[in-house]
């Protein structure tokens, strides 16, 4: 059975293949800025403008056409609702002039998944960080959050401060760069149970700026207290649940010096770390096209759009 899918939850518009065994598109278009942040409209905007051209990209990709297409899944959400809109009307206009089979699935669940398909990890604690969600997962009945960002998620911290200092979206990988060259200021930790809050580092992240400390310092020190927040509230899902493996998934997972610190603390504790190959760590349409698969025996009849859908109301039958 082939699957195509077309992920549009927030910057990618993205479209993947998947036949069962392997991933055989997976073409993507990303809305991005020089300075500023990411408006909705704007990426629907995008998302409208490119959405033709990403579909024949990844058909040539695949050397398929239309006709070879079994199914058709799209993220039904969590996401940002104009750029939800925009690949949910593309899916079933697509579904209705070739007559397919239709479904939605959760992006969450998707990006866990994909990380399980990509890297041969079987029971995870999963370190889910990406621009707009931040999670530590355990699939036990159904998906359980342990923890997570109580204001905004990690990546987004990333974002906003990147936008503070004038760096434009994405703000991750230029963080990054920026950190090789950075020594360690000293910025809020703060760790709430197994919850974290990344909305004061920022604030005073951004303040420091404003008094002339080096951008490479703040983004060096951004990096070093944010992961070890995430990193701690993940060592303790793992003694508690007292799981071997550890998976670091989402956009923010293209991070090396995250998985570096993540090995570290694995290596510790007798576990393994897993971090999803970059290709599938920020939004695609591959991951929709795998979770498609995963879910190809249920039937669905309404075809909505869900932004605020969160991956423990998920029903995993598919496990
Ligand atoms: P996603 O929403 O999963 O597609 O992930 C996008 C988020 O990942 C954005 O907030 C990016 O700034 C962030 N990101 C991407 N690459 C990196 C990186 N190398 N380091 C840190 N964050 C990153
Ligand atoms: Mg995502």
């Amino acid at each position: 059975m082939i699957v195509l899918a077309v992920e549009s939850s927030a910057h990618t518009f993205g479209i993947g293949i998947f036949d069962g065994k392997k991933i055989l598109a997976n073409a993507r278009d990303i809305f991005s800025t020089e300075q500023g942040g990411m408006i909705p409209n704007e990426v629907a905007k995008h998302h409208m403008a490119v959405k033709e051209k990403v579909l024949v990209e990844a058909l040539k990709e695949a050397k398929l056409t239309m006709k070879d297409i079994d199914l058709i899944s799209y993220t039904q959400g969590p996401g940002l609702a104009p750029a939800l809109l925009v690949g949910r009307d593309f899916a079933l206009a697509l579904a209705k002039e070739y007559k397919k089979k239709l479904l939605g699935v959760n992006h969450i669940a998707a990006h866990l998944e994909i990380g399980l398909f990509c890297t041969g990890a079987k029971d995870p604690i999963f370190l889910f960080c990406s621009g707009a969600n931040t999670q530590v997962i355990v699939h036990e009945d159904k998906y359980r959050v342990f923890g997570e960002a109580l204001s905004i998620a990690v990546g987004n911290a990333f974002d906003k401060f990147a936008r503070e200092i004038g760096l434009g979206f994405p703000g991750g990988p230029k963080i990054e760069e920026l950190a090789k060259k950075g020594k360690y200021v000293a910025l809020p930790y703060s760790v709430k149970g197994m919850d974290v809050d990344f909305s004061g580092i920022v604030t005073r992240a951004t303040q420091l700026y404003k008094k002339g400390i080096a951008k490479e310092d703040l983004c060096f020190s951004l990096q070093e207290t944010c992961f070890a927040m995430l990193i701690e509230v993940t060592e303790r899902a793992l003694a508690h649940c007292e799981k071997k493996e550890v998976l670091l998934i989402g956009g923010v997972a293209a991070n090396k010096r995250f998985s570096e610190m993540l090995e570290v603390m694995c290596k510790q504790r007798g576990a393994k770390a897993f971090t999803v190959p970059l290709e599938y760590a920020g939004d695609q349409g591959a991951m929709i096209a795998y979770q498609g698969w995963l879910e190809k025996k249920r039937e669905q009849k309404e075809f909505d759009i869900n932004p605020k859908w969160r991956v423990d109301e998920v029903e995993t039958f598919w496990k």
